[in-house]
């Protein structure tokens, strides 16, 4: 019989309840008896949720407090020794809260991306010679909390090659030097279920859709055939996902495990090789359904697929799944009571996408509901047809798109020219990143006119108020090129998404980001197309208040499509490009309103990188090309500026110059300027301003600190090149700091300048 499966459910719950509780037992408010209750409500409902739903492979131990890679380095004894863990027994919770949030004493550990999703991940570390010991028994408490609700779940581990290439080795070697050490605890894990009663283990080893070098294949190899010998009674599912394994296909499915599962719905083409490699007597899982993205599925559309790898593998050695955990979607669209029955049927959260799991599952073997078919087929062709998503206008102009539209009038040295002349910025000129502190006055007065509290007058009013302050601080510190401070924001893609049409919002559409904190992303469910300006309004108000030119400020196309939930029936290079037209529009209407100087902001184009170095040019094509679509309209003098906020460029850095911003502001601080050797050893060619100060942390930064940080930067950099300005957007900081630290920047440039023009003078005079 066909199985159905889930790889994972979100933990967060419908209505945020765990983000509730954590933050709760953060401030002290509640006991730690208290978040455990929260915690065991939340698992009992959401194994119910999935046996009501018809799941046979329901998951357990994909619940975590944080993070399911800390909880893995955790139960394995993976406490770096700055969190005082005594090395004994079981690590207690507040130590794992101090390794992923730091405490009075030490920083948090090192977080990252989890693939190319917008989940974030402790990274474990390492160093040669550790000892590993099991001291976390969650996977085997929560198997045996669920057997007593008479529930038989599938725990979820994370495997330990996987989690061995996802941590860093501190003080160099590589981490798979360790799986030796590493592979009793697993052993002892394995057992200790198996002896519990399990049948079935899932080991995620996602890793291999990256590309790997020979090692790594070695190493799962020496992993599984250890691991598959600790009870005869356990069967092992290695289970992939977020692209194809590809050139690791072979070495997966040649591991002596039950079962492997793979991502069918990222990556189709794989399901031949698959059927090829898989043994009789092996089972594949097939991630047949998109687990990260919010569409309702086709079913008909997808079970032929099924029915493919039923012929060919027999029904009994099949699973039906979705592509990856569903940690990645949202609990239960019933909780959206005021989208319209449209919309709504053309989408599905967690809940729903594991009721087409199971229909799947049932019409493989013959008992199809034909209800269900029926009601996905009427979905799928409203979705096809729907003038709601099809806009012919935004189509054809999309398909109008000439190579001219991609370019400046004139190449970077001719418009540095004029652009110097019109804006008359001193050399080292000085600016922000956009968003100035975000007061809880400001978050009150938002909310207050959200809910209807407030006019919209009274809130403009408002508004208004907080930009003469910005604008009047900006005076005061003698910053160069001013920004309005975007106290109207409340987030940087939501904000364009509710002036665009094509763009839905849902109201519990929460997905988890990192530990506690959950975004609710936009979803982009039609043609894209800007009805009226979004920002002119404000910068326009802005300008008139200052002589200093005031920078018009924008998302970019690439990051607002990456934080967005997005269409699934065109690729997203379409997409990009019709965001890029609307932003375009945008431009050119900031131009003609008499801003001299807009900045793109690009945030997200490294996180957009497919995971497999293949794929990467054909993405930094198309993005960079929506990039410049948007910003390449504009007159020669019109300065446009972008803005990333990561330290990683080396690999993208030739994309990045093409982008063809005049200047660029970039983090660095963090990283003491060694990015710039990228860009030195590149000779980047617009301009540059490297952040010389962390907005992460409340410390004011002392002048001295920033002047040094600019002279490595004026070591690799041409002078007139280099900008002065903090890493990021100061939203999260307070005014206090604020303050100081701008000051000190300010200060910074200027003894740069001075130095400059007496290096200059010197220079002259020995002429
Ligand atoms: N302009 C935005 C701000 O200052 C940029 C934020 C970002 O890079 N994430 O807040
Ligand atoms: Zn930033």
């Amino acid at each position: 019989m066909v199985l159905s499966a889930n790889l994972g459910f979100p933990r967060i719950g419908a209505k945020r309840e765990l983000k509730k509780a954590l933050e709760s037992y953060w401030a002290k408010e509640i006991s730690q008896d208290e978040l455990f209750k929260v915690a065991a409500e939340l698992r009992q409902l959401h194994w119910r949720l999935q046996k009501d739903a018809g799941i046979d492979h329901i998951p357990s131990n994909d619940f975590t407090f944080y993070d399911h890679v800390l909880d893995m380095a955790v139960t394995v004894g993976a406490v770096p020794e700055r969190y005082g863990w005594n090395g004994q027994g079981i690590v207690d919770l507040d130590t794992f809260f101090a390794m992923a949030r730091g405490n009075a004493k030490t920083g948090a550990m090192e977080m990252t991306k989890w693939f190319d999703t917008n989940y974030h991940y402790i990274v474990p570390e390492f160093h040669t010679g550790m000892k590993f010991r099991l001291s976390g028994e969650k996977a085997l408490r929560h198997f045996e909390e669920a057997k007593k609700l008479g529930i038989m779940t599938r725990p979820v581990l994370l495997g330990p090659v996987s989690f061995l290439l996802l941590g860093k080795m501190k003080g160099g070697g590589t981490a798979l030097s360790l799986l030796d050490s590493l592979l009793p605890v697993y052993e002892e894990i394995l057992s200790k279920l198996a002896a519990a009663g399990t049948e079935w283990i899932q080991m995620d080893e996602p890793c291999f859709v990256l590309d790997q070098p020979h090692s790594s294949r070695d190493a799962l190899k020496r992993a599984y055939e250890r691991l598959t010998k600790v009870s005869p009674k356990l069967k092992l599912l290695v289970t992939t996902y977020f692209d194809e394994l590809a050139d690791n296909l072979e070495a997966v499915f040649n591991l002596p495990v039950a079962g492997v599962h793979i991502d069918l719905h990222r990556a189709p083409q794989q399901l031949d090789a698959a059927l090829k490699a898989a043994r009789k007597d092996q089972v594949i899982s097939l991630g047949v359904l998109d687990g990260r993205n919010i569409w309702r599925a086709n079913l008909s559309a997808v079970l032929p697929l099924i029915e493919k790898a039923i012929a060919a593998h027999g029904k009994d050695k099949i699973f039906v799944a979705p592509s990856c955990s569903l940690l990645h979607t949202p609990v239960d669209l019933d909780n959206e009571k005021s989208l319209d029955g449209e919309l709504k049927s053309w989408l599905a959260f967690s809940r729903q996408k594991l009721a087409e799991v199971s229909a799947l599952a049932k019409a493989a073997h013959g008992q199809k509901d034909k209800a269900v078919f029926e009601a996905s087929d009427k979905a799928a062709a409203s979705r096809k047809s729907s003038q709601r998503i099809h806009n012919p206008a935004v189509k054809s102009r999309a398909g109008k798109v000439a190579p001219d539209m991609l370019k400046r009038r004139h190449p970077f040295a001719q418009r540095e020219l004029v652009q110097r002349q019109s804006l008359r910025l001193p050399l080292f000129p000085t600016t922000t990143i956009g968003s100035f502190p975000q007061t809880a006055e400001i978050r009150n007065a938002r909310a207050e006119f959200k809910a209807g509290k407030m006019g919209e007058a009274q809130y403009k009013d408002f508004l208004k108020k907080e930009i003469a302050l910005c604008v009047k601080f900006q005076e005061e510190t003698d910053i160069d090129v001013f920004v309005h401070g975007e106290a109207e924001r409340n987030d940087m893609v939501e904000y364009f998404g509710e002036q665009m049409d094509g763009y839905l919002f849902t109201k519990f559409g929460w997905v988890q980001s990192y530990g506690s904190r959950c975004v609710k992303p936009p979803i982009i469910f039609g043609d894209i197309s800007r009805p009226k300006p979004m920002t002119v309004e404000w910068s326009v108000y802005a300008q008139s208040l200052t002589k200093k030119p005031m920078k018009g400020m924008l998302t970019g196309p690439v990051t607002i499509l990456q934080w967005s939930f997005v269409r699934d029936d065109q690729p997203r290079s379409e997409t990009a490009k019709q965001l890029a037209l609307a932003l375009r529009d945008e431009v050119l209407d900031l131009e003609k309103a008499g801003i001299k100087v807009i900045q793109i902001d690009e945030p997200a184009v490294r996180e957009g990188l497919p995971l497999r170095k293949k794929n990467w040019q054909s993405y930094l094509r198309w993005s960079v090309d929506a990039f410049r679509l948007s910003a390449a309209g504009v007159k020669d003098e019109t300065q446009i500026h972008t803005h990333m906020c990561y330290a990683e460029f080396n690999d993208i850095i030739a994309a990045v110059a093409e982008l063809d911003a005049d200047v660029i502001s970039i983090e660095t601080s963090r990283s003491q300027m060694e990015l710039l050797e990228a860009f030195a050893s590149f000779k980047y060619p617009n301009e540059i301003g490297p952040g010389v100060y962390d907005i992460h942390s409340p410390r004011v930064v002392p002048q001295a600190e920033m002047e040094m940080l600019l002279k490595k930067a004026v070591a690799v950099l041409r002078p007139e090149q280099v900008w002065v300005n903090p890493d990021c957007g100061l939203k999260t900081r307070k005014w206090e700091e604020t303050k100081l630290c701008l000051k000190n920047m300010v200060g910074a440039a200027k003894a740069l300048r001075q130095a400059f023009s007496a290096k200059e003078a010197g220079l002259r005079a020995a002429r």
